[in-house]
């Protein structure tokens, strides 16, 4: 019954884009808001991206990613949540063809190079709008796919045929506010959209070493090790009140961009979802690598 719905729909997509264009979206949005729940709820993930550079590397971080991608099952939308871009308000980038942002400075050439051809989600941007009484949730034409998003999909979906759209962090926002909007989302990973946050859970580039392998310092696995812990006891409020940990917090998070990625990610757990560690690990000894699967 459901894959019979689905061939109806992808068929509606498809002669609504043909034949109507603009107005061929706005219906088929319309069936995707009445879409019955998918068979399989979604999972969660958090990515710790870490240096932009992963995205041209070969590394147990990035082999984590690829392993971890092919393993799931195949989204109809990904929403990532990216620690790059912060806004006043709260936007989804709701474009049919998002470029792909190279929003870092002073890297090798071929960091320029790098495609990731992903077309865009309107119809679910759309319906993530809809999601919060208040309309919080403002459509944005103007935002790509930056490397936040970027960098970590092109090992996990490396043929890029996922629609992508991305939710801005509004930085006027407190860390439980963040995780609050996170919980309403929660309705999305019943519709097929794999919610991806990404950011890193000690990120600290004031103290990097520039060596990828250097030994993590001592506040950097206090800090990820206390995420661990308390993410694995659903211990939430720990986690948003993280700065009450005083030093080893400063010190993990000079600025806090990093970190509420974190915040989407728990707060759109539910209860039955197992947790997994998909990486652990640290790079350039202020970068916690840590990557987690919720459901
Ligand atoms: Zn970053």
């Amino acid at each position: 019954m459901f894959k019979h719905i689905m061939n109806r729909i992808d068929f509606i997509k498809t002669m609504a884009a043909i034949t109507f264009g603009v107005g061929g979206i706005k219906e088929f949005y319309n069936q995707v808001k009445d879409l019955p729940d998918d068979e399989i709820k979604m999972p969660v993930l958090f990515i710790g991206h870490g240096s932009p550079m992963n995205a041209v590397q070969k590394n147990s971080f990035t082999e984590a990613l690829s392993k971890a991608g092919s393993k799931l099952p195949k989204p109809k939308a990904i929403m990532v949540v990216s620690a790059h871009w912060l806004t006043k308000g709260t936007f989804v980038t709701s474009s049919e063809k998002p470029e792909i942002i190279y929003d870092f400075y002073g890297f090798p050439k071929e960091m320029y190079e790098v495609k990731y051809p992903a077309l865009g989600a309107p119809e679910y941007a759309k319906l993530t709008t809809e999601i919060t009484k208040e309309k919080i949730i403002m459509p944005d034409h103007e935002w790509g796919i930056d490397h936040g998003a970027w960098t970590v999909l092109l090992h996990m979906f490396p043929s890029a045929d996922i629609p992508v759209y991305q939710l801005s962090i509004d930085y006027t926002k407190d860390m439980d506010q963040h995780y609050e909007l996170a919980s309403m989302l929660k309705v999305l990973r019943k519709k097929g959209v794999l919610i991806i946050g990404s950011g890193n859970i000690t990120h600290n580039l004031g103290r990097i070493d520039w060596n990828i392998e250097a030994k993590p310092f001592d506040w950097a696995m206090e800090f990820d090790d206390k995420i661990k812990t308390n993410i694995l006891s659903d211990n939430h409020s720990e986690i948003i009140n993280y700065e009450k940990w005083g030093n080893i917090a400063k010190l993990s998070h000079p600025s806090n961009d990093h970190y509420i990625p974190l915040l989407y990610s728990a707060g759109l757990k539910e209860k039955e979802d197992t947790i997994e560690f998909v990486y652990e690990g640290f790079h350039h000894g202020s970068l916690s690598m840590r990557c987690i699967k919720f459901g």
